[in-house]
């Protein structure tokens, strides 16, 4: 469908006052059309309202007055400084106003013009407005009513960019308001829009930028803040409609939970048992699964997801497990195998590691059938495998969410079920926003009898205590991670190194102990060697980047120091705490660093305080936002440019109520208003989306 031209896809320069010179000024802060204007938000506001009698001026605090002005004054001080000055008023009541370094404001006010001025009134030997806000009143405008955009009103304050101050900017804005906002569309359906209580489009976006009141501008945000999540979520649901369809029905025998837990010396929790009984539902169901299973780092989501692969095995269909890294994929393989072969399920295993001729052999016994579950790299199971019959898919993405690699894999138009586990518990109101296409279930407790793992943060004055506490530790049999945020001394920059500081710890402060390094820009082999000899225990301390982070799984290993731990987000810092404390030892996690900012030792505290991802979750998204939790920087989930998840989760969940329903009715958005939502939706997501 062909999205027509409006108005608002005007481009700048034809705005009023604007031309191809000052275009470029705001090509430069993003601004190409009008629409563009209409939708760049002001980073703040400052209530003008409040205008008084010269008389009635109280010093100290800022106020409006208005007045003519008697005389003006420039000169250059002795110190080279600029001076512009005016006074306004009466005989008896006058006020001055001074601007330093502006000395084209003796062109802009004269005496004899009547003006409104803004600003603090202060008192030195007289009273005067330093740099005051202003407005001068034309002569036919009627006292009291003047229509300013400075004075005298709930002004807008701008992001800024050379060159292009507020008030050039505000006057844009309004230009282009009143010459456009007349014919934007309003893309919400009248009946929703009378049912939510929300203003239209026009009124929204002149209110955004020129609020009458406090009131007003509320309202235009919520109008904004709706319709912006109520396209998402018309997305959301026509995904979920997509999905739709015959998928594979799985025959769910008697006993099989039984056997499965028969296979393990623990008992399954009755989180691990919820969530088993919600995938078999769906697994037993005509339309195809996609669910979400997220759990904290060892609250066994892979026992529930194997219960689901030896599901799948059951009904005679394969089962591919995806992990992120080779390592991880290795390590599932260990887990995998181990568990399942006694029932005689054919494990195979798929990393670009391999040799080629062990590579072709398991591409064939894919494709033949004779693997029953095949494990291995995103990467490489997207690269041409071919299936006999694909029962189920599990992608473990660990905590970054690959939304790319889920697309191709619904790409390839397997009906298979598809279960996505992530380790980065994310709250609630995140994944109705973002993932509200899928089902979820929730490991929310982690099995009962681990050992706790203490964390405390500390600075650089307590690195010796802690190097003996680390010393202290190996002694006694354990290993540790010393974890770096950098591979390289890069420049100038004071960051400690993995590289430099391996040569440093190795030799001279813990001589007589055995230390590897570890980082990214090794090898796989390279890493999986250095890797397989720790687990071995043939090394005490593995000083690494964060590639430690992603699922490693070393019982013997009880401390971790991070070091700049400052730098970390809270939900990574909370992944790396758990590569520890995952044996029965008690476990500690040092993080060194130089808390600097409230917000670095709010981080600091909160991660501290508490082992339970969710809350950290939860920090993370209050304190730094969706982006950085989900890494939606790499995944290309739309950001929000209205909402705020953490603060208006109540617009959310109306809005993806009435979405929902929206799309129940209609579900191609073809009936009255609804092809306005489709239009809409085609250009939010430019060509992206296919309806
Ligand atoms: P996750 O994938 O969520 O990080 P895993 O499934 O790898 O967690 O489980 C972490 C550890 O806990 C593994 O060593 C696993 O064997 C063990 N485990 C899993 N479920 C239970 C349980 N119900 N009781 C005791 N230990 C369990
Ligand atoms: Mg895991």
């Amino acid at each position: 469908m062909q999205v027509k031209k409006e108005a608002k896809d005007t481009p700048v320069r034809y705005v009023k006052g604007v031309g191809p010179i000052k275009a470029g000024l705001f090509e430069r802060i993003g601004i190409l059309n009008v629409s563009d204007l209409f939708y760049y938000l002001p980073r703040r506001y400052e209530d003008r309202t409040r205008i008084v009698d010269i008389k009635d001026a109280k010093v100290g605090e800022a106020q409006g007055i208005v007045g003519t002005i008697l005389k003006t004054n420039s000169f250059k001080a002795r110190t080279g400084t600029y001076i512009f000055e005016l006074q306004v008023g009466d005989e008896n009541n006058k006020i001055s106003a001074v601007w330093y370094n502006q000395p084209f404001m003796s062109k802009v006010l004269s005496k004899g013009e009547r003006v409104v001025l803004y600003g603090k009134l202060d008192k030195d030997q007289h009273l005067v407005m330093t740099h005051p806000a202003y407005e001068v009143i034309d002569e036919e405008t009627e006292e009291g009513t003047f229509s300013s955009l400075e004075v005298g009103r709930i002004v807008p304050f701008y992001s800024l960019t050379e060159n292009l101050g507020q008030r050039e900017i505000r006057k844009v804005v309004k230009e282009a308001l009143s010459a456009y906002s007349s014919s934007l569309r309003d893309h919400l359906p009248t009946k929703i829009r009378a049912r939510k209580k929300l203003v239209d489009s026009k009124f929204a976006v002149e209110n955004i930028h020129f609020p009458h009141s406090e009131e007003n501008l509320e309202r235009a945000y919520k109008r904004l803040i709706f319709e912006e999540f109520f396209l998402l979520q018309v997305v959301m649901a026509l995904r979920r409609n997509r999905i739709k369809g015959k998928g594979i029905k799985h025959e769910v025998k008697g006993s099989l939970l039984g056997d499965f837990e028969s296979l393990f010396s623990f008992n399954l929790t009755s989180e691990q048992k919820k969530c088993i009984k919600e995938i078999e539902v769906d697994m037993a169901g005509e339309k195809p699964m996609y669910r979400l299973l997220q759990g904290d780092v060892g609250s066994g989501k892979t026992v529930v997801a194997m219960y689901a692969l030896l599901l799948t095995c059951q009904n005679a269909h394969q089962g591919v497990l995806m992990a992120p890294t080779e390592i991880l994929a290795r390590q599932h393989y260990v887990t995998v195998s181990k568990t399942l072969m006694p029932l005689g399920v054919n494990v195979r295993l798929l990393v670009s590691g391999m040799d080629e001729k062990g590579k072709e052999t398991v591409r064939e016994e894919i494709s033949k059938g004779e693997a029953d579950i095949v494990i291995g790299t995103h990467a490489l199971i997207q690269e041409g495998v071919l299936f006999k019959d694909l029962g189920l898919v599990v992608i473990d993405e660990e905590h970054r969410f690959g939304v790319d690699q889920r697309k191709i894999l619904r790409k390839k138009g397997t009906s298979s079920d598809v279960l996505v586990m992530t380790a980065t518990p994310i709250p609630r109101s995140l994944v109705l926003t973002f993932f509200g296409d899928m089902d979820t279930s929730t490991l929310e407790e982690k099995p009962a009898g681990r050992e706790s793992i203490s964390t405390w943060w500390a600075n650089e004055e307590k690195r010796e205590d802690i190097y003996s506490f680390v010393r202290d530790e190996v002694k006694k049999g354990r290993q540790a991670f010393i974890v770096c945020p950098r591979i390289k001394k890069t420049g100038s920059m004071e960051l400690r190194s993995a590289e430099a500081e391996y040569e440093h710890l190795k030799n001279d402060i813990f001589k007589d102990l055995r230390l590897a390094l570890i980082h990214g820009r090794m090898k796989t082999e390279e890493k999986d060697n250095i890797m397989e000899s720790f687990r071995r225990g043939e090394y005490d301390i593995l000083v690494a980047t964060t590639v430690v982070e992603v699922g490693v799984d070393i019982p013997n290993v009880s401390v971790m120091l991070v070091e700049h731990a400052e730098r970390y987000g809270l939900a990574q810092l909370h992944q790396l705490r758990g590569r520890i404390g995952r044996g029965r030892h008690a476990s500690y996690c040092i993080l060194l660093g130089r808390a600097e900012t409230d917000s670095s030792i709010e981080r600091l505290e909160a991660i501290s305080n508490t082992t339970d991802g969710f809350e950290i979750a939860q920090k993370d998204l209050d304190i730094r936002g969706p982006g950085e939790l989900l890494g939606t920087r790499q995944s290309g989930l739309p950001e929000l440019k209205f909402g705020n998840i953490a603060r208006d989760f109540s617009i959310m969940e109306e809005a993806r109520l009435e979405a929902f329903s929206l799309v129940k009715e209609d579900p191609d958005l073809v009936m009255g208003q609804n092809t306005g939502v489709k239009a809409a939706l085609l250009e939010m997501f430019k060509g992206k989306l296919k309806i």
